[in-house]
């Protein structure tokens, strides 16, 4: 194998490392121009970097914490305002007629 060949060869390589990498970020919630990046210049390594990092899931996080919150404050919970004895919604920080600070519960 001469010099040319192989640098045919390690160029074909990094780009089918870099794409199969691609696809693995934006499978996983990351950006396919790192996931290629990381597999075009690292090969093989990249490719495991890629799989062992862990899923970026957001919008799982988000909902969570929505979740989590409905959970704090259950829905059909009225509460008065301790200053001047307004209704209160569940999730109210402030009370919306005089602006008294609801304490958490
Ligand atoms: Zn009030």
């Amino acid at each position: 194998m001469d010099d040319g060949t192989f640098l045919v060869v390690a160029f074909v390589a990094g780009l089918l490392f870099g794409l199969i990498n691609a696809y693995i970020a934006s499978a996983k919630g990351r950006g396919s121009g790192e996931g290629f990046l990381l597999g075009a210049f690292l090969g093989p390594f990249g490719l495991l970097i890629e799989v062992l990092l862990p899923t970026i899931t957001r919008r799982a996080d988000a909902s969570s914490a929505t979740a989590q919150n409905v959970a704090a404050h259950p829905t059909g919970t009225v509460a008065f305002c301790t200053e001047c004895g307004s209704a209160l919604g569940p999730d109210v920080r402030f009370c919306g007629a005089c602006g008294q600070p609801v304490p958490s519960p």
